[in-house]
């Protein structure tokens, strides 16, 4: 799937300290309990549909191939984005 356009909005999760899954109470008294989980960058976007998504920060909407942009943006209507679409909506509604 490749990424045609989008804006720069991304969101930085903070590190935070959690319980060690590995730890286990008396087995090891050098152990820690809590590891220090790093932060990381996270993208804003989210699927809209099989052919679009938008990202959660400023709501633009993005199109993951130039017949799909043609499509909703009015110039090309495409029957086969139409129904695969209607598709993968019933699909994700169950
Ligand atoms: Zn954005």
């Amino acid at each position: 799937m490749s990424i045609l356009n989008s804006c720069t909005h991304r969101r930085y999760v903070e590190g935070i300290e959690i319980l060690d899954p590995f730890y286990e109470e008396g087995w090891n008294d050098h152990s820690e309990k809590y590891i220090y989980k790093e932060g990381y960058v996270e993208s804003t976007v989210v699927d809209v549909d099989l052919h679009r998504y938008k990202c959660t920060q400023c709501g633009e909407i993005f199109y993951y191939s130039t017949r799909a942009e043609a499509h909703y943006t009015g110039s090309t209507p495409d029957e086969s984005i139409k129904e695969s679409n209607a598709r993968w909506l019933k699909r994700n509604r169950e």
